[in-house]
Protein backbone atom coordinates (compact mmCIF):
# COMPACT_ATOMS: atom_id res chain seq x y z
CA UNK A 1 0.00 0.00 0.00
CA UNK A 2 0.89 3.57 -0.29
CA UNK A 3 1.20 6.56 1.49
CA UNK A 4 -0.60 8.82 -1.22
CA UNK A 5 -1.47 8.59 -4.76
CA UNK A 6 -1.37 11.59 -6.76
CA UNK A 7 -3.73 11.63 -10.20
CA UNK A 8 -2.34 14.41 -12.51
CA UNK A 9 0.95 15.69 -13.75
CA UNK A 10 0.23 19.48 -14.07
CA UNK A 11 1.14 22.38 -11.96
CA UNK A 12 -0.60 21.09 -9.10
CA UNK A 13 0.06 17.46 -9.76
CA UNK A 14 3.85 17.80 -9.86
CA UNK A 15 4.02 20.42 -6.75
CA UNK A 16 2.01 18.09 -4.79
CA UNK A 17 4.28 15.46 -5.45
CA UNK A 18 7.73 17.95 -4.84
CA UNK A 19 6.44 18.49 -1.16
CA UNK A 20 5.42 14.88 -0.21
CA UNK A 21 8.61 13.14 -1.64
CA UNK A 22 10.68 15.69 -0.22
CA UNK A 23 8.92 14.89 3.17
CA UNK A 24 9.32 11.44 2.71
CA UNK A 25 6.28 9.89 1.25
CA UNK A 26 7.11 8.32 -2.46
CA UNK A 27 3.96 9.40 -3.91
CA UNK A 28 2.65 7.33 -6.58
CA UNK A 29 1.68 9.52 -9.50
CA UNK A 30 -0.76 8.84 -12.28
CA UNK A 31 0.60 11.11 -15.18
CA UNK A 32 -2.53 11.06 -17.33
CA UNK A 33 -3.15 11.76 -21.00
CA UNK A 34 -1.38 14.81 -21.17
CA UNK A 35 1.75 14.36 -19.25
CA UNK A 36 2.72 18.20 -18.01
CA UNK A 37 -1.06 19.42 -18.22
CA UNK A 38 -2.39 21.93 -20.11
CA UNK A 39 0.87 24.32 -20.32
CA UNK A 40 2.52 21.84 -22.43
CA UNK A 41 0.05 22.91 -25.02
CA UNK A 42 1.62 26.64 -25.02
CA UNK A 43 4.69 27.99 -25.54
CA UNK A 44 5.89 31.14 -23.74
CA UNK A 45 4.68 31.61 -19.98
CA UNK A 46 5.79 35.10 -19.02
CA UNK A 47 4.08 35.11 -15.73
CA UNK A 48 4.95 32.44 -13.60
CA UNK A 49 7.95 33.92 -10.92
CA UNK A 50 11.41 32.70 -11.52
CA UNK A 51 11.48 33.15 -14.91
CA UNK A 52 12.60 36.77 -15.84
CA UNK A 53 12.84 36.24 -19.73
CA UNK A 54 9.61 33.83 -19.82
CA UNK A 55 9.82 29.87 -20.14
CA UNK A 56 8.43 27.44 -22.65
CA UNK A 57 5.56 25.57 -21.28
CA UNK A 58 6.79 22.23 -22.22
CA UNK A 59 9.96 23.37 -20.73
CA UNK A 60 8.73 24.49 -17.70
CA UNK A 61 6.57 21.06 -16.62
CA UNK A 62 9.52 18.77 -17.70
CA UNK A 63 11.66 20.84 -15.03
CA UNK A 64 8.64 20.36 -12.27
CA UNK A 65 8.91 16.53 -13.48
CA UNK A 66 12.22 16.02 -12.93
CA UNK A 67 12.22 17.92 -9.63
CA UNK A 68 9.64 15.57 -8.25
CA UNK A 69 11.53 12.05 -9.24
CA UNK A 70 14.27 13.72 -7.55
CA UNK A 71 13.00 13.38 -4.06
CA UNK A 72 11.05 9.76 -4.74
CA UNK A 73 8.34 10.44 -6.97
CA UNK A 74 7.37 7.40 -8.54
CA UNK A 75 5.73 8.61 -12.30
CA UNK A 76 3.07 6.92 -14.25
CA UNK A 77 2.70 7.08 -18.12
CA UNK A 78 -0.94 6.13 -18.04
CA UNK A 79 -4.24 7.49 -17.13
CA UNK A 80 -6.66 6.59 -13.54
CA UNK A 81 -9.88 4.81 -15.34
CA UNK A 82 -11.70 3.80 -11.40
CA UNK A 83 -11.94 5.22 -7.96
CA UNK A 84 -13.36 3.39 -5.01
CA UNK A 85 -13.03 5.78 -2.21
CA UNK A 86 -15.76 4.13 -0.33
CA UNK A 87 -13.46 2.45 2.02
CA UNK A 88 -10.07 2.30 3.37
CA UNK A 89 -7.29 2.12 1.85
CA UNK A 90 -8.78 4.19 -0.78
CA UNK A 91 -8.48 2.51 -4.47
CA UNK A 92 -6.83 3.83 -7.69
CA UNK A 93 -7.69 1.59 -10.89
CA UNK A 94 -5.46 2.35 -14.36
CA UNK A 95 -6.09 -0.18 -16.25
CA UNK A 96 -5.44 -3.50 -15.16
CA UNK A 97 -3.20 -1.53 -11.94
CA UNK A 98 -4.63 -1.07 -8.96
CA UNK A 99 -2.96 0.47 -6.60
CA UNK A 100 -4.04 1.06 -2.65
CA UNK A 101 -3.33 4.48 -0.52
CA UNK A 102 -4.21 6.19 2.33
CA UNK A 103 -4.44 9.88 0.76
CA UNK A 104 -5.12 10.53 -2.60
CA UNK A 105 -4.30 13.80 -4.31
CA UNK A 106 -6.78 15.03 -7.40
CA UNK A 107 -4.95 17.36 -10.01
CA UNK A 108 -7.04 16.17 -12.17
CA UNK A 109 -7.57 19.99 -13.73
CA UNK A 110 -9.67 21.57 -16.26
CA UNK A 111 -10.49 21.43 -20.10
CA UNK A 112 -11.26 24.92 -22.06
CA UNK A 113 -14.19 24.45 -24.21
CA UNK A 114 -13.09 24.42 -27.52
CA UNK A 115 -15.74 26.19 -30.72
CA UNK A 116 -14.92 22.76 -32.62
CA UNK A 117 -13.24 24.33 -35.89
CA UNK A 118 -11.20 22.57 -37.79
CA UNK A 119 -9.63 26.17 -38.65
CA UNK A 120 -9.60 26.39 -34.66
CA UNK A 121 -7.29 23.81 -33.95
CA UNK A 122 -4.63 24.29 -36.53
CA UNK A 123 -4.31 27.94 -35.50
CA UNK A 124 -4.77 27.47 -31.30
CA UNK A 125 -1.50 29.06 -30.04
CA UNK A 126 -1.07 31.03 -33.13
CA UNK A 127 -3.18 33.50 -32.42
CA UNK A 128 -6.33 31.59 -31.16
CA UNK A 129 -6.41 31.13 -27.13
CA UNK A 130 -8.74 30.36 -24.29
CA UNK A 131 -6.77 32.24 -21.97
CA UNK A 132 -6.85 36.38 -21.93
CA UNK A 133 -4.56 36.19 -18.66
CA UNK A 134 -2.01 34.53 -20.47
CA UNK A 135 -1.57 35.24 -23.77
CA UNK A 136 -3.34 38.87 -23.97
CA UNK A 137 -0.11 40.87 -23.61
CA UNK A 138 1.01 39.38 -27.45
CA UNK A 139 -1.94 41.49 -29.08
CA UNK A 140 -0.35 44.67 -28.16
CA UNK A 141 -2.35 47.36 -30.65
CA UNK A 142 -4.31 44.33 -32.38
CA UNK A 143 -7.84 43.44 -33.12
CA UNK A 144 -8.90 40.25 -31.19
CA UNK A 145 -12.34 38.94 -30.91
CA UNK A 146 -13.86 37.20 -27.75
CA UNK A 147 -16.32 34.13 -28.21
CA UNK A 148 -19.16 34.07 -25.60
CA UNK A 149 -21.69 35.68 -23.85
CA UNK A 150 -20.59 34.97 -20.12
CA UNK A 151 -19.09 36.69 -17.42
CA UNK A 152 -16.33 34.90 -18.56
CA UNK A 153 -16.53 36.31 -21.74
CA UNK A 154 -17.06 39.39 -20.54
CA UNK A 155 -14.13 40.05 -17.90
CA UNK A 156 -11.59 38.47 -20.89
CA UNK A 157 -12.90 41.09 -23.63
CA UNK A 158 -12.29 43.74 -20.59
CA UNK A 159 -9.35 42.92 -19.56
CA UNK A 160 -8.02 42.50 -23.53
CA UNK A 161 -9.04 45.86 -24.23
CA UNK A 162 -5.51 46.79 -21.89
CA UNK A 163 -3.28 45.97 -25.18
CA UNK A 164 -5.75 45.50 -28.01
CA UNK A 165 -6.79 48.18 -30.29
CA UNK A 166 -10.02 47.20 -30.54
CA UNK A 167 -11.78 43.51 -29.21
CA UNK A 168 -15.16 42.33 -30.67
CA UNK A 169 -17.90 40.44 -28.93
CA UNK A 170 -19.16 37.15 -30.43
CA UNK A 171 -22.29 36.04 -28.97
CA UNK A 172 -24.78 33.51 -30.68
CA UNK A 173 -27.52 35.36 -29.19
CA UNK A 174 -29.21 38.72 -28.29
CA UNK A 175 -29.05 38.25 -24.85
CA UNK A 176 -26.24 37.99 -22.35
CA UNK A 177 -25.79 35.36 -19.88
CA UNK A 178 -23.30 37.24 -17.74
CA UNK A 179 -23.97 39.55 -14.61
CA UNK A 180 -25.18 42.54 -15.06
CA UNK A 181 -22.50 44.41 -13.50
CA UNK A 182 -20.01 42.30 -16.17
CA UNK A 183 -22.12 43.57 -19.10
CA UNK A 184 -22.01 46.70 -18.23
CA UNK A 185 -18.10 46.92 -18.07
CA UNK A 186 -17.93 45.33 -21.02
CA UNK A 187 -20.80 47.61 -22.49
CA UNK A 188 -19.28 50.76 -21.31
CA UNK A 189 -15.71 50.35 -22.80
CA UNK A 190 -14.75 52.17 -25.67
CA UNK A 191 -12.63 49.54 -27.26
CA UNK A 192 -15.76 46.90 -26.70
CA UNK A 193 -18.01 45.93 -29.71
CA UNK A 194 -20.73 43.56 -30.30
CA UNK A 195 -21.53 40.80 -32.66
CA UNK A 196 -24.93 39.89 -31.96
CA UNK A 197 -26.39 36.32 -33.13
CA UNK A 198 -22.90 35.61 -34.60
CA UNK A 199 -20.87 32.66 -34.85
CA UNK A 200 -17.49 31.93 -36.62
CA UNK A 201 -17.84 30.20 -39.08
CA UNK A 202 -13.93 29.91 -39.69
CA UNK A 203 -10.40 31.07 -38.15
CA UNK A 204 -8.62 32.40 -41.23
CA UNK A 205 -4.89 32.69 -41.46
CA UNK A 206 -3.81 28.73 -41.92
CA UNK A 207 -1.66 29.43 -45.17
CA UNK A 208 0.61 32.20 -43.24
CA UNK A 209 0.21 29.99 -39.98
CA UNK A 210 -1.27 33.03 -37.66
CA UNK A 211 -4.74 34.34 -37.27
CA UNK A 212 -5.64 36.80 -40.08
CA UNK A 213 -9.20 37.09 -40.24
CA UNK A 214 -12.70 35.17 -39.22
CA UNK A 215 -15.55 34.57 -41.25
CA UNK A 216 -18.93 34.85 -39.12
CA UNK A 217 -22.29 34.22 -39.97
CA UNK A 218 -25.60 36.00 -38.62
CA UNK A 219 -27.57 33.12 -37.74
CA UNK A 220 -31.21 35.15 -37.63
CA UNK A 221 -29.98 37.04 -41.38
CA UNK A 222 -28.46 33.91 -42.25
CA UNK A 223 -25.27 36.13 -43.93
CA UNK A 224 -22.12 36.02 -44.11
CA UNK A 225 -19.09 38.13 -43.47
CA UNK A 226 -14.99 38.45 -43.43
CA UNK A 227 -13.71 40.35 -40.69
CA UNK A 228 -10.06 41.01 -40.14
CA UNK A 229 -8.63 39.76 -37.13
CA UNK A 230 -5.24 39.35 -35.20
CA UNK A 231 -6.80 36.73 -32.49
CA UNK A 232 -9.15 34.79 -31.19
CA UNK A 233 -10.50 34.16 -27.61
CA UNK A 234 -12.90 31.15 -26.59
CA UNK A 235 -14.62 32.29 -23.79
CA UNK A 236 -17.17 29.63 -23.48
CA UNK A 237 -16.62 27.53 -20.62
CA UNK A 238 -14.52 24.81 -19.03
CA UNK A 239 -15.30 21.83 -18.61
CA UNK A 240 -13.32 20.22 -14.92
CA UNK A 241 -12.06 16.58 -15.31
CA UNK A 242 -13.94 15.17 -12.93
CA UNK A 243 -16.05 12.23 -14.76
CA UNK A 244 -14.37 9.49 -12.64
CA UNK A 245 -15.62 10.74 -9.13
CA UNK A 246 -19.21 12.01 -10.23
CA UNK A 247 -21.06 9.82 -7.29
CA UNK A 248 -18.26 9.67 -5.16
CA UNK A 249 -17.08 13.41 -4.22
CA UNK A 250 -18.95 16.13 -3.83
CA UNK A 251 -19.07 18.45 -7.53
CA UNK A 252 -20.59 21.88 -7.93
CA UNK A 253 -23.13 22.48 -10.59
CA UNK A 254 -20.19 23.10 -13.17
CA UNK A 255 -18.83 19.68 -12.25
CA UNK A 256 -15.92 21.60 -10.07
CA UNK A 257 -15.28 19.24 -7.10
CA UNK A 258 -16.11 20.91 -3.83
CA UNK A 259 -13.33 21.89 -1.29
CA UNK A 260 -13.90 22.86 2.30
CA UNK A 261 -11.22 23.94 4.53
CA UNK A 262 -9.13 25.04 1.16
CA UNK A 263 -8.04 20.90 -0.14
CA UNK A 264 -10.39 18.96 1.61
CA UNK A 265 -13.10 17.33 -0.43
CA UNK A 266 -15.97 15.50 0.81
CA UNK A 267 -14.51 12.20 1.76
CA UNK A 268 -11.55 12.46 4.33
CA UNK A 269 -8.47 11.47 3.32
CA UNK A 270 -9.07 12.47 -0.67
CA UNK A 271 -7.97 16.12 -1.18
CA UNK A 272 -7.93 18.24 -4.43
CA UNK A 273 -5.97 21.51 -6.07
CA UNK A 274 -5.83 23.29 -8.97
CA UNK A 275 -8.16 23.74 -12.00
CA UNK A 276 -10.22 20.81 -11.09
CA UNK A 277 -11.25 22.57 -8.07
CA UNK A 278 -11.16 26.01 -9.21
CA UNK A 279 -13.36 27.86 -11.77
CA UNK A 280 -12.06 31.58 -10.67
CA UNK A 281 -8.25 31.48 -10.91
CA UNK A 282 -7.57 29.15 -13.29
CA UNK A 283 -3.36 29.91 -13.45
CA UNK A 284 -0.41 27.92 -13.02
CA UNK A 285 0.75 29.58 -10.05
CA UNK A 286 -2.05 29.25 -8.38
CA UNK A 287 -2.35 25.33 -9.31
CA UNK A 288 1.32 24.82 -8.02
CA UNK A 289 0.19 26.83 -4.86
CA UNK A 290 -2.64 24.52 -4.05
CA UNK A 291 -0.82 21.42 -4.66
CA UNK A 292 1.82 22.57 -2.32
CA UNK A 293 -1.42 22.69 0.40
CA UNK A 294 -3.03 19.65 -0.66
CA UNK A 295 0.40 17.77 -0.12
CA UNK A 296 0.82 19.46 3.24
CA UNK A 297 -2.80 18.34 4.15
CA UNK A 298 -2.45 15.09 3.18
CA UNK A 299 0.55 14.80 4.89
CA UNK A 300 -0.90 15.62 8.41
CA UNK A 301 -3.89 13.36 7.75
CA UNK A 302 -1.46 10.71 7.11
CA UNK A 303 0.32 11.33 10.75
CA UNK A 304 -3.19 11.54 12.24
CA UNK A 305 -4.04 7.93 11.06
CA UNK A 306 -0.52 6.74 12.53
P1 LIG B 1 -3.63 20.68 -15.73
O1 LIG B 1 -2.46 21.46 -16.17
O2 LIG B 1 -4.92 20.81 -16.48
O3 LIG B 1 -3.20 19.15 -15.68
C1 LIG B 1 -4.15 18.16 -15.46
C2 LIG B 1 -3.43 16.84 -15.42
O4 LIG B 1 -4.34 15.82 -15.03
C3 LIG B 1 -2.84 16.39 -16.77
O5 LIG B 1 -1.54 15.92 -16.56
C4 LIG B 1 -3.73 15.24 -17.20
O6 LIG B 1 -3.04 14.26 -17.98
C5 LIG B 1 -4.12 14.68 -15.83
N1 LIG B 1 -5.32 13.88 -15.83
C6 LIG B 1 -6.58 14.19 -16.22
N2 LIG B 1 -7.39 13.12 -16.09
C7 LIG B 1 -6.62 12.12 -15.59
C8 LIG B 1 -6.86 10.75 -15.26
N3 LIG B 1 -8.05 10.17 -15.41
N4 LIG B 1 -5.82 10.02 -14.78
C9 LIG B 1 -4.60 10.55 -14.60
N5 LIG B 1 -4.31 11.84 -14.90
C10 LIG B 1 -5.32 12.60 -15.41
N6 LIG B 1 -1.51 29.68 -16.82
C11 LIG B 1 -0.59 30.58 -16.44
O7 LIG B 1 -0.43 30.80 -15.24
N7 LIG B 1 0.20 31.22 -17.36
C12 LIG B 1 0.10 31.01 -18.69
O8 LIG B 1 0.79 31.63 -19.50
C13 LIG B 1 -0.87 30.03 -19.12
N8 LIG B 1 -1.00 29.75 -20.45
C14 LIG B 1 -1.91 28.82 -20.83
C15 LIG B 1 -2.01 28.51 -22.18
C16 LIG B 1 -2.91 27.56 -22.60
C17 LIG B 1 -2.99 27.23 -24.07
C18 LIG B 1 -3.75 26.89 -21.66
C19 LIG B 1 -4.73 25.85 -22.12
C20 LIG B 1 -3.66 27.21 -20.31
C21 LIG B 1 -2.76 28.18 -19.88
N9 LIG B 1 -2.64 28.50 -18.53
C22 LIG B 1 -1.68 29.40 -18.14
C23 LIG B 1 -3.49 27.88 -17.50
C24 LIG B 1 -2.69 26.76 -16.81
O9 LIG B 1 -2.16 25.91 -17.80
C25 LIG B 1 -3.58 25.99 -15.86
O10 LIG B 1 -4.15 26.86 -14.91
C26 LIG B 1 -2.77 24.91 -15.11
O11 LIG B 1 -2.12 24.08 -16.00
C27 LIG B 1 -3.67 24.09 -14.21
O12 LIG B 1 -2.87 23.12 -13.61
P2 LIG B 1 -3.45 21.77 -13.01
O13 LIG B 1 -2.27 21.08 -12.44
O14 LIG B 1 -4.60 22.06 -12.14
O15 LIG B 1 -4.05 20.96 -14.22
P1 LIG C 1 -20.98 30.30 -18.98
O1 LIG C 1 -21.67 31.18 -17.98
O2 LIG C 1 -21.43 28.90 -19.14
O3 LIG C 1 -21.12 31.05 -20.38
C1 LIG C 1 -20.66 30.45 -21.55
C2 LIG C 1 -21.05 31.36 -22.72
O4 LIG C 1 -20.51 30.78 -23.90
C3 LIG C 1 -22.56 31.48 -22.90
O5 LIG C 1 -22.89 32.81 -23.24
C4 LIG C 1 -22.85 30.52 -24.04
O6 LIG C 1 -23.89 30.95 -24.87
C5 LIG C 1 -21.56 30.58 -24.83
N1 LIG C 1 -21.28 29.32 -25.52
C6 LIG C 1 -21.23 28.06 -25.00
N2 LIG C 1 -20.90 27.18 -25.94
C7 LIG C 1 -20.74 27.88 -27.09
C8 LIG C 1 -20.38 27.52 -28.41
N3 LIG C 1 -20.11 26.26 -28.74
N4 LIG C 1 -20.30 28.49 -29.34
C9 LIG C 1 -20.57 29.78 -29.03
N5 LIG C 1 -20.90 30.20 -27.78
C10 LIG C 1 -20.98 29.25 -26.82
O7 LIG C 1 -19.40 30.21 -18.71
P2 LIG C 1 -18.41 31.33 -18.11
O8 LIG C 1 -18.65 32.65 -18.70
O9 LIG C 1 -17.04 30.71 -18.23
O10 LIG C 1 -18.81 31.39 -16.57
C11 LIG C 1 -18.76 30.20 -15.78
C12 LIG C 1 -19.15 30.56 -14.35
O11 LIG C 1 -18.13 31.37 -13.74
C13 LIG C 1 -20.43 31.38 -14.26
O12 LIG C 1 -21.11 30.98 -13.12
C14 LIG C 1 -19.95 32.78 -14.12
O13 LIG C 1 -20.88 33.63 -13.47
C15 LIG C 1 -18.68 32.60 -13.31
N6 LIG C 1 -17.72 33.71 -13.56
C16 LIG C 1 -17.84 34.84 -12.82
C17 LIG C 1 -16.99 35.93 -13.07
C18 LIG C 1 -17.14 37.18 -12.27
O14 LIG C 1 -18.09 37.30 -11.55
N7 LIG C 1 -16.24 38.12 -12.36
C19 LIG C 1 -16.02 35.85 -14.05
C20 LIG C 1 -15.93 34.67 -14.81
C21 LIG C 1 -16.79 33.60 -14.55
P3 LIG C 1 -25.42 30.96 -24.35
O15 LIG C 1 -25.52 32.12 -23.41
O16 LIG C 1 -26.20 31.14 -25.61
O17 LIG C 1 -25.63 29.63 -23.70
Amino acid sequence: MRNVIIIGSGPAGYTAAIYLARAGNAPLLFEGLQPGGQLTTTTDVENFPGFPDGVGGPDLMEKMRQQAVRFGTECVPAAVTAVDFSHRPFRVTAGDRVEEAGAVIIATGATAKRLGLESERKLYGKGVSACATCDGFFFRNKDVAVVGGGDTAMEEAVFLTRFAKSVTIIHRRDELRASKFMQEKAKSNPKVRFLWNSVIEEVLGIEVGRVTGIRVKDIKAGTEQTVAMDGVFAAIGHEPNTELFRGQLDLDHQGYLIVRQHTFTSVDGVFACGDVQDPRYRQAISAAGSGCMAALDAQRHLAEQM
